[in-house]
């Protein structure tokens, strides 16, 4: 999972959010809660979780969302790829989606998160 050499950069479909990592991934985990499938349309989203101080935006920065009391996302205000999401009980860390990076097949996930609401056919 972590033998990719850093940065690596990654952004949204239309290109006007572009972001860069440039530490430690600290996991790659697959959510299945219900708020992850529900603003991104897909049956599960997978996530790198990533030290705020390794994280920064180099283009347009993304639309805030506020999902939930504990959590904040982020999507491209013009293309609507979901990008980020900040918990709060964990605001060292943000988690940016895997699918955005421009190379995904370099990270692989390592953990499953709401095993609970994973849908029965994955
Ligand atoms: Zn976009
Ligand atoms: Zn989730």
């Amino acid at each position: 999972m972590l033998e990719t050499s850093l940065p690596v950069q990654g952004g949204c479909f239309c290109g006007k959010v572009r972001y860069e990592i440039s530490n430690t991934v600290r996991k790659v985990v697959n959510c299945h809660c219900t708020m992850c499938r529900r603003t991104s349309g897909a049956p599960f989203v997978s996530w790198l979780v990533v030290p705020k101080t390794g994280f920064r935006y180099t283009a347009a920065q993304p639309r805030h969302l506020k999902s939930s009391t504990e959590g904040d996302r982020y999507f491209c205000k013009d293309c609507g790829t979901p990008i980020s999401c900040i918990v709060s009980d964990n605001k060292k860390y943000i988690d940016v989606t895997l699918g955005s990076l421009d190379k995904p097949e370099d990270f692989e996930p390592d953990s499953d998160f709401y095993e609970d609401s994973r849908l029965k056919w994955l």
